[in-house]
């Protein structure tokens, strides 16, 4: 039996995989749009979106399209060579947002660990070495490398790995304050989420990204905006610093940048992209010609007013009918985010049972995601149908009425 006959089943991951996740019970074997189905043939809503990855959901025929358009004209040349694709993405990333150069990976760990180099470099070359501290927030979360862990205000994830990556502290987030007490001539970057992710949907206030921007001006520091999870469209903007009007220096993106190919972006100007002169930093797969050709892809669909406009009447949709799941079943206090990313803060009653909540939706064939143990958090397709709102939210709602009522 060849190996990609062999049947393989959930059992296998505990048998051959590394321990370090620990996934559902079942194995999704096929997707199409924002329905799944698994090894048994059961179908279900997605409301995950590959962890806001999914951008078009699954199989969409513009990048299925370009994906095998690309597969067989060219696959791989390193960056010893340029490649079409990836010039055709600079140019998009370039025209549609404050960016002029774009350096490509493979995640959104590299494309932050680019921009902490990046930062950190540009202060050397202008300051000197003292110049070379960075101020991340509290729960932020930037990605699984050695800097990108030492980064993230999440100690649970950088501890117990040696010696961290000095020269980093951490600030409440939204408290323009306390970013004000931190900051000094030593610091070289900020970096923020403009929403919150991983630990819990959490929106930064206009006035907090404004007040940072001023500060890193006034302490020739660059300011960076995380917008691995904001960012293509997620917010109903094309990148969530153009929803709040606050222009970063560089800007990371990743996860919908793909639409479930992997590929990662720094987006930055000219004048600070050139302190990344030849040979200071590279990847081998960076730019890789499938990648940005399936990007392109997802630019031009995400890119539109149509598209973009859809994203916040969806978000009209899932609110309104959760806020009413909320109330009604007393499980959460609020329904917070903006665009597609929405989180639903758990009350008081059901705090720390988000996992819970996920199983009893997975039960009733709808996929969401937490973000944290206390928020329940959407991450859809942006082009998801409205009749598959309508119905993963009538799912989920059984799988509430079920939990609530025991
Ligand atoms: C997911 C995420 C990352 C890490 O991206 P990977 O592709 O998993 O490396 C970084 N920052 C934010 C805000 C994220 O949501």
């Amino acid at each position: 039996m060849s190996v990609e006959q062999a049947p393989v089943q959930r059992a296998d991951f505990d048998q051959v995989m590394v321990p370090n996740y620990s996934p559902a019970a079942f194995i999704p074997v096929r997707g199409e749009g924002s329905r799944v189905w698994d090894q048994s043939g059961r179908e279900l809503i997605d409301f995950a979106g590959g962890i806001a990855v999914n951008a078009l959901g699954h199989c969409h025929p513009a990048l299925v399209k370009a994906l095998t358009e690309q597969a067989n004209i060219l696959w791989h040349v390193s960056n010893v060579f340029t490649n079409e694709p990836a010039l055709r993405l600079a140019h998009k990333l370039v025209d549609a947002t404050f960016a002029e150069r774009a350096f490509f990976c493979n995640s959104g760990a590299e494309s932050n660990e680019a921009a902490f180099k990046l930062a950190r470099r540009v202060a050397h070359d202008r300051f000197g070495p003292e110049k070379h501290e960075i101020i991340a927030t509290v729960n932020s979360f930037h990605g699984r490398t050695l800097f990108t862990v030492s980064v993230g205000g999440q100690p649970k994830y950088s501890d117990g790995f040696g010696p961290k990556i000095t020269g980093i502290s951490h600030v409440p987030y939204n408290d323009l304050e306390a970013l004000k007490a931190q900051i000094s001539d030593k610091t070289c970057a900020v970096v923020i989420e403009p929403i919150q992710g991983e630990s819990g949907v959490v929106p930064a206030d206009k006035a907090y990204l404004e007040g940072a921007r001023k500060l890193c001006d006034e302490y020739n520091a660059l300011l960076i905006f995380d917008e691995v999870q904001t960012g293509v469209g997620r917010t109903g903007s094309l990148y969530a610093y153009q929803h709040y009007g606050v222009t970063p220096d560089i800007l990371t993106s990743a996860k919908s940048l793909g639409g479930g190919f992997p590929i990662g972006a720094m987006l930055t100007t000219t004048d600070l992209a050139k302190h990344l002169a030849v040979g200071t930093h590279g990847t081998t797969y960076g730019g890789n010609p499938l990648a940005c050709a399936v990007a392109c892809a997802v630019l031009d669909v995400v890119n539109t007013p149509e598209t973009l406009a859809g994203i916040k009447a969806k978000h009209e949709r899932f609110k309104s009918r959760l806020e009413k799941i909320g109330q009604q079943s007393g499980l959460f206090t609020q329904v917070r985010g903006v665009g597609l990313l929405i989180g639903c803060v758990l009350s008081d009653a059901w705090k720390g049972k988000a996992k819970d909540i996920l199983n009893a939706a997975e039960k009733e064939g709808v996929m969401v995601l937490q973000a944290g143990p206390d928020v329940v958090r959407f991450a859809p397709s942006l082009v998801v149908e409205d009749a598959d709102i309508d119905e993963g939210l009538a799912r989920f709602e059984r799988a509430v009425a079920k939990l609530t009522q025991g």
